[in-house]
């Protein structure tokens, strides 16, 4: 039996069941960044015939999730991948501190908003921002890569959002888009139901930050990294806007995005030896058992240590099922 089950990001109560402290109180509010037979209960069935788990605590969330609107799967979630220029705030709208832009250090980040006391944040971006910068992940969110359609994927250089993008800003429950600051705060403080943002306290801050727009030395090191990532032709073309005041209204309207936390990766699992077989409790392999994928942390039962690399989960799943499928050959 070789068991390649997935993870558990779409059963949530396993999720916050094995949350490490490191990433701050396990949120009570996720949404699904996975469909629902991720969840995890090949993981139960394997440990009952004695198969070893380890690293439960190893699991990869993202910070950036929007409820689908159109939904696939039950609590649907999307994850935005973003440029560097977002303005990031906390629930009560105090700006994240360094390193936490858009992109950057998604665990870093997941226990800055766990630790901010809501189980949410918020994007503050243009229109300009948004046309260059919001990719979304999942197949259906791309339809020109998955059509392998051409023209359209050049299409992605040219100004305007892509269709996806464009159709979750007019439809999407998270999204909040005005012509004014303080029609924007109405907006937000609407969705969430409760007041937490004061508008003369985020103008401050954007304020603040559109300043350093101008200065070609700016400490405000999320205006350098636009700078520094702009440095790269294919960012410049494709994916960073050009630096430009928040508040300047030749840049908007403005939009404001309410962030949930997104379920996605099991770091850990079923323990494996280097062909996949199953380990039990006393490290020996069990006979006729095998795993890969990410129901064995990618491998071994968690190839990644912690953190992980961005992207670097598939070719676990291909080499570690690769692995196993040779060795189960070999056995026939
Ligand atoms: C939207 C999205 C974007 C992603 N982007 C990337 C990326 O850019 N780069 C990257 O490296 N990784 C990415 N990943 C992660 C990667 O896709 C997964 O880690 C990978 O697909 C896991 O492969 P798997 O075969 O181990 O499990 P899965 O793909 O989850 O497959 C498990 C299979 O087992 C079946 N199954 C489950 N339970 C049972 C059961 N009890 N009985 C029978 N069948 C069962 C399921 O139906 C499913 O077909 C992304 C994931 C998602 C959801």
């Amino acid at each position: 039996v070789l068991v390649t089950a997935g993870g558990i990001g779409g059963n949530h109560d396993l999720v916050r069941e094995n949350w490490p402290d490191r990433l701050g109180t396990a949120p009570r509010s996720l949404i699904s960044g996975v469909p629902e037979h991720v969840d995890g209960r090949m993981l139960g069935i394997t440990e009952q015939v004695g198969g070893r788990l380890v690293n439960r605590d190893r699991m990869w969330h993202y910070t950036e999730g929007i409820k689908n609107w159109d939904p696939i799967w039950k609590n649907h979630g999307i994850r935005i991948i973003p440029g560097p220029s977002s303005m990031w705030f906390d629930a009560r709208g105090r700006r994240f501190p360094v390193p936490n832009f858009p992109g950057f250090d998604t665990l870093g980040t997941l226990k800055a908003i766990q630790d901010s006391g809501y189980e949410y944040s918020w994007f503050v971006l243009t229109q300009k921002i948004i046309e260059k910068e919001f990719a979304l992940s999942g197949s259906e969110q791309n339809p020109d890569i998955t059509d392998k359609n051409l023209k359209l994927v050049l299409s992605r250089v040219l100004p305007g959002a892509s269709g996806p993008v464009e159709a979750f800003k007019n439809n999407g429950e998270d999204f909040v888009v005005a012509d004014t600051l303080g029609e924007l705060v109405r907006g937000m403080n609407a969705i969430t139901g409760e007041e937490l943002i004061d508008v003369t306290d985020l103008k401050r801050q954007i304020e603040a930050r559109d300043r350093e727009v101008d200065n070609p030395f700016t400490k405000d090191l999320q205006i350098s990294a636009i700078h520094n990532s702009r440095r790269s032709r294919g960012e410049r073309i494709a994916r960073t806007a050009s630096p430009h005041k928040i508040l300047d209204p030749k840049s908007g309207p403005l939009i404001a995005v309410r962030l949930h936390i997104v379920t996605r990766k099991t770091l850990g699992g079923i323990q494996t030896d280097l062909q996949g077989r199953v380990l039990d409790g006393a490290g020996k392999a069990i006979e006729g058992l095998w795993a890969a994928g990410e129901i064995a942390g990618f491998g071994g039962g968690g190839v990644h240590g912690y953190r992980s690399l961005e992207g670097t989960f598939l070719g676990g799943c291909i080499f570690g099922g690769r692995q196993a499928g040779r060795a189960l050959a070999s056995q026939a």
